[in-house]
Order: C-alpha cells, then sequence, then structure tokens
C-alpha cells in the first residue's frame, strides 16, 4: 500500500568513485552551481524535446553497464549505496568478536560470499523442500504448502500480506492477493508480442525441474504453463487494482470458501499462521473463485510440478553454478537485456539489504548521513508543503467544503527523513556463516513472524518501509505520510552547497510529488488519518475524474517503443504526482525567494534551472527489454517522459524557454491538464 519514486526493482551496480559529504558538492560532475552544463544538448530545442536539451550529451556518452539493465542518476546512487554497503559487509565480517547487528550481517556476507560451499552442495538444500512437495499428494496437502509463501521459498496461488487496515487506520489488517505467475505480468501470457519470452520461459521451467531431476520435466512445464496462462487470463490488470475502493473486500474464511470453492483456505490459512483469523480483506475478489477452479481442475501432479519449479526458482539465486545461471540468463537476460551477471559481492549486497536491510541501515547512516541534512531537509519540505496549501486554495475547481477537507489532510501529513527512530531489532534471528539457503529461510520466516505477532496490537507509526540506503521515496496512504531514505539526500537531488533553484527541481520535485500522491487518484480517497473514506463532493470528484482523463489520454499516446505505448490508467497516479512535483518545486522555490529576484547562473534564470534540475535526476538509459517489462509492470512512466510529459502541461515552462506552437512538446493553454 506504499507509491514509491521509482519501482522497487533490484536495481544495482558500477563501480565508481564514491562522492562523500566531506569532499563537498561534487562540483566537476554537476558543474559549479549543481547542474551539468555539458550534459545538454543545445542543438535540440526544449520545445521539442526537452529531456535530450537538457540531457542529450549525457545519454550520448552513456553506456550501461553490462550488469545492469538501466542506468541513470538513481542508479549512479545505487551503485554508490551499494559500494558503501559492501564495504560495511566486508568490515563487519571481517571484524573478529563482532556482536549484535554487524555479527549477523558479517555472518550473512561470509555465507553468500562462499561460493564454494554453494557449489559443493549443489541443490542439497533444496532437498528437504522437495521432499515435502513430493509427499503433498492431495490438493489439500498442496494448498497446505502454499500456505507456507510468506515464510519460506515456498509460493502460492495467493498471497497473504498484512498492512493497515485501509478503513480502520489504526489496526492491521490481513490482505490477500492473486498470485500464481512466474513471468512478470499477464501480459507476458496473453499478449503475442511477448511470444517469445514465453516460450523462453517454458524452457526455463524445463531446465530447472531437470536440475531438480524433476520426473516428466519437458511435459511438465507445458502443463505448467498452460495453467498459469489460465490464471492470467482471469487475473486483474494492474490497473484494475489501483483502485482502492475495488480491492477492499473483507470476508471471514467462511465467507471465502463459500466465494471460492476448490481450494482448502482452511489448511492455507493454518499453514500460514493465521488460523485464528476471522477477517480477511479479499483483493481481486473476482478473480478468486476463478484462480481457486483452475487449482480445483489442475491434477496434482502439475501443481506439484509446479511448486518444486516456484521453490527452485526462488532458490536458485543461494544454489550452486548451474541454478545461479539459469536464473540469470531468464530472469536477468531474457525479461530484461542485462548481459552480464552481477559480480557476487553486489549480488549479496542486494540480498542482504532485501533480508535485514535495517541491520545494515544502521551502520549506513551512522558512517553517510550527517545530521545536518535532516534539518536542511525539513525546511524544503515545509516549503514544499505550503506551496500545496496555496494551491489547494487557489484551485478553481475544487469547492471550499472540500478545500477545507483537503487542507486538513495536507496539515497532518507527517514526514519521516533519514532513517527510523527505532530500528528493528534482529537479536532473535539465527544467521549462520555455513547455511546461506537456511539463513534466507529463517530471515524470511522471522518477519513474517514479527508481522503476525503484532497483528491484533497497535500500529507501529514509526516503521519504515525502505531501508536508509535506498535511493528512493514513498508516500503511505493510510499512515498519510512522506518518506525520504537517507541515501536519496545527496547531489543531484539534493546537495546543500548548490543553486537552490537546481535543489528544489530535484529533491524539491521528489517532494511535490509524494505529497501529491495524497491527492493523486488513488491517494485522494483516503482522509488525513489514513482512512479510505470519500471526503469529496460528487461534483469535485467528477471535474477531478475528467482532467485525469486528459491526462491519462496523454500519456497513452506516448508510444516509447514501436507499437509499445505507455499504459494511460496504470501510470495515473505517478503522472499526476510527477506534473504536481514539477509545479510545486517551482512555487516552493519561488517562495523561497522572499521577494527577491532570481539570480541568473550561466545565463539562466531560476525558473530554468528548476526546470533543468528535474530534468536531470531523470536522466537514463534502459535496454529494450527492460523498457518493455517497465511498461507492461510499472505504475511509473520511463523517464523520458516523467520528463517531457510533465512539462508540456506547465504554463511556466512555456513562459521560460519560449515554447511555441509548432514545437513537438506544445499543447494549447486550454487543453493543457490542471490538476493541482
Ligand atoms: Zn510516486
Amino acid at each position: 500500500m506504499k507509491t514509491p519514486l521509482l519501482a522497487i526493482a533490484a536495481v544495482a551496480t558500477l563501480a565508481m568513485a564514491s562522492i562523500t559529504w566531506a569532499e563537498g558538492p561534487a562540483a566537476t560532475r554537476f558543474g559549479s552551481w549543481g547542474f551539468d552544463l555539458a550534459g545538454r544538448d543545445p542543438a535540440v530545442k526544449p520545445g521539442v524535446d526537452f529531456y535530450r536539451f537538457a540531457n542529450g550529451q549525457y545519454l550520448q556518452h552513456l553506456a550501461i553497464p553490462p550488469d545492469r539493465s538501466r542506468y541513470g542518476m538513481f542508479d549512479e546512487l545505487s551503485a554508490q549505496s551499494e559500494e558503501r554497503v559492501h564495504g560495511i559487509l566486508e568490515h563487519a565480517s571481517t571484524t573478529p568478536g563482532g556482536t549484535g547487528d554487524e555479527a549477523m550481517i558479517g555472518a550473512f556476507y561470509r555465507a553468500y560470499m562462499d561460493e564454494g560451499r554453494a557449489n559443493a552442495l549443489g541443490a542439497r538444500p533444496l532437498e528437504p523442500t522437495l521432499a515435502r512437495i513430493r509427499a503433498a499428494s492431495s490438493r489439500s496437502a498442496m494448498a497446505a504448502l502454499m500456505g507456507l509463501a510468506p515464510k519460506s521459498y515456498f509460493g502460492g496461488f495467493f498471497g497473504p500480506s498484512l498492512d493497515v487496515d485501509a478503513k480502520n487506520p489504526d489496526h492491521y489488517a490481513i490482505y490477500l492477493s492473486q498470485g500464481g505467475l512466474g513471468l512478470p505480468d499477464r501480459d507476458y501470457y496473453l499478449e503475442a508480442s511477448f511470444a517469445a519470452q514465453k516460450a523462453k520461459y517454458q524452457a526455463y521451467v524445463t531446465q530447472m525441474l531437470t536440475l531438480v531431476h524433476w520426473p516428466n520435466a519437458a511435459a511438465e512445464a507445458k502443463a505448467i504453463v498452460d495453467m498459469e496462462t489460465k490464471i492470467a487470463r482471469v487475473s486483474w490488470t494492474r490497473a484494475e487494482e489501483r483502485d482502492p475502493a475495488k480491492i477492499y473486500n473483507p470476508m471471514t474464511p467462511a465467507e471465502l470458501a463459500h466465494a471460492a470453492p476448490g481450494f482448502d483456505w482452511n489448511a492455507y490459512l493454518a499453514a500460514a499462521d493465521l488460523g485464528s483469523a476471522q477477517r480477511l480483506i479479499v483483493q481481486e475478489n473476482s478473480a478468486f473463485p476463478k484462480i481457486a477452479q483452475v487449482f480445483a481442475d489442475t491434477p496434482v501432479h502439475t501443481l506439484q510440478a509446479w511448486e518444486a519449479f516456484t521453490v527452485t526458482d526462488a532458490a536458485a539465486p543461494v544454489l550452486s553454478q548451474p541454478f545461479v545461471d539459469a536464473h540469470f540468463e531468464f530472469r536477468s537476460k531474457t525479461l530484461s537485456g542485462q548481459p552480464q551477471q552481477k559480480p557476487r559481492w553486489k549480488r549479496a549486497v542486494n540480498m542482504i539489504s532485501g533480508q535485514v536491510g535495517e541491520a545494515v541501515g544502521r551502520l549506513y547512516v551512522a558512517q553517510y548521513f550527517p545530521p545536518e541534512a535532516k534539518a536542511k531537509m525539513e525546511q524544503l519540505v515545509e516549503n514544499v508543503r505550503q506551496a500545496l496549501a496555496a494551491r489547494i486554495r487557489r484551485v478553481t475547481w475544487m469547492s471550499d467544503a472540500t478545500k477545507a477537507k483537503a487542507l486538513d489532510k495536507l496539515a497532518r501529513l507527517g514526514v519521516k527523513i533519514g532513517y527510523p527512530d527505532r530500528w528493528r531489532d534482529y537479536s532473535a534471528l539465527r544467521v549462520t556463516a555455513d547455511d546461506l539457503y537456511g539463513d534466507v529461510e529463517r530471515a524470511t520466516a522471522f518477519e513474517w513472524a514479527r508481522q503476525v505477532a503484532r497483528l491484533n496490537g497497535p500500529v507501529d507509526r514509526g516503521e519504515w518501509g525502505m531501508t536508509p540506503q535506498t535511493v528512493n521515496a514513498y508516500y503511505d496512504p493510510t499512515k498519510n505520510e512522506i518518506v525520504f531514505p537517507a541515501a536519496i539526500l545527496q547531489a543531484p537531488f539534493f546537495d546543500p552547497n548548490a543553486d537552490m533553484a537546481v535543489n528544489y527541481g530535484g529533491i524539491g520535485g521528489v517532494i511535490g510529488h509524494e505529497m501529491t500522491h495524497g491527492f493523486d487518484d488513488e491517494g485522494r480517497q483516503f482522509d488525513g488519518q489514513g482512512r479510505l473514506t470519500d471526503w469529496w463532493t460528487a461534483e469535485d470528484a467528477a471535474k477531478f475524474v475528467a482532467q485525469t482523463k486528459r491526462l491519462g489520454e496523454q500519456y497513452s499516446a506516448f508510444e516509447p517503443l514501436p507499437g509499445a505505448h505507455i499504459k494511460g490508467d496504470q501510470t495515473m497516479g505517478e503522472n499526476i504526482a510527477d506534473l504536481g512535483g514539477v509545479l510545486l518545486a517551482l512555487d516552493a522555490y519561488h517562495m523561497s525567494l522572499n521577494g527577491r529576484p532570481a539570480p541568473v547562473m550561466d545565463g539562466l534564470t531560476g525558473d530554468q534551472r528548476v526546470f533543468l534540475g528535474w530534468a536531470q535526476v531523470w536522466r537514463s538509459a534502459q535496454r529494450p527489454d527492460s523498457l518493455r517489462r517497465q511498461l507492461v509492470t510499472d505504475p511509473h512512466s520511463p523517464p523520458e517522459q516523467r520528463v517531457n510529459g510533465v512539462m508540456r502541461n506547465v504554463d511556466a515552462w512555456y513562459e521560460a524557454w519560449g515554447v511555441k506552437p509548432g514545437d513537438t512538446l506544445y499543447v494549447p493553454p486550454e487543453q493543457r491538464v490542471r490538476i493541482w
């Protein structure tokens, strides 16, 4: 239920000189005031392609590192985070007598880096798991194995998660969502444009089953892909899943069993440690009976083969070389176009940050997050909050009654910066240097147990949904809060020594983006207390929807790859947030001038530098397979459209650059989308 700034995919890598605060604002890379002037392409007119006008030379010389599917500013900072965490893990793993978190992550790292041991063990660590699958000879037994998914390598046709109850945000609730697909999205099964990937998926399933000596691997692989295709057909689209009211369907377990027969829900819930649950929130409710029917119609031996493949696929990165290689070839190379496997230490960093991220984050912020950054950031956030309040008061389409509630929501918006006040306690988690497979499983189970244990307790308002070393940010509608991890508070997003216009265009735009999420098509359905409830007059809501519809049409017209368009409905919330982000960044910059004229730097006005600041943080290159995957799986538009798609709706951008009718990005004033 969190809305991140960009997809939380496993992104990683490229060794680079680390930029530390002590060295100042990385003056050589981002010019003397925070913007890379040499990276522009002055031959491109701003009104024709603002993204390339701002970034063209940089893009022309940008080579995506072979162990990545995308590279740009976010990735560059992620790579730096990765280097820093690497140092922390190396130190932890070689420091004798360490205790607590440091000893734990040190052991985890030693376990991951022991490639010799992983290779010697082969498929052996999987054996007990596979034996359980072989022994599960009934559908009820298979449903029970699927219930183990949140605390093990097992997978399921349905996925439980524990989160704040959207209609009762002082309590947690159990959510159940559709699942069962091994490809990134239902489109991969159903669209002809993905036929090649689907065929390679079937070969991959065969390969994995063969590696674990599963009987009739090729025939079962075909049956598995056919079965998943049936699931894909009845699954909701990502756009449909974006409606918070539609995915809120509370039921008792008995009601669910009645609505979706053919699946042993009692066995499933008991295995997930949710056997005593009285209330479940079923998300894609109309898909549940159909997926349960697929389960009931499938021979048990195929369900077993599916589960055998699923655990092998999930565990492959921690097994021996043949598993690691097969997993990379399909998951990273075929699906995202990444030519080369990442070195093992980078995979270790990602795994450990994913499993026990706060133990790493605690050491990360001690070394890399200067306390003064927090105070400066707090000031920026308050300026952007004031800018949004002014916009809410100013908009002409909204009634005073709805405005009062929107302003109340904005005033209650919480802000978290840097890192949590209270760190996760991992002291009860057992990690050993000689059992990587077990370490990952125990860490997964440990996290699930933590969540189950607090199910009936109060909501932890201090909890973070991202680690400090993550280069990202998010809005959480049920907590009505925006969160900025330490690692994004660096140049070129945020540099206290750079020009304020560039800072507002960078981190100011990010702050505005996250704040706007509270008022996008999803977020607007939650009130100031984080409660899913309709606080809008019908007329105001209708006017909002009319504007968003036009924004959706604009984005759906973009075709980043031949034949592959942006999905305007899937990306709606993010596109609204990007537009709000840039407008608020500009307003907040103006307010920060306190009536003084903006300085001109290198011939560029203050407004121009705000727009360039936003364009600079999005500069990046992406491999075509990765871009194609993003278009069907990601709620965010690609970086190029996160710049060009926004600017064309901003009046001040036309004035700043003299954009005229006839320019490619030009939209007549009456057709520009005006939401916030
Ligand atoms: Zn966002």
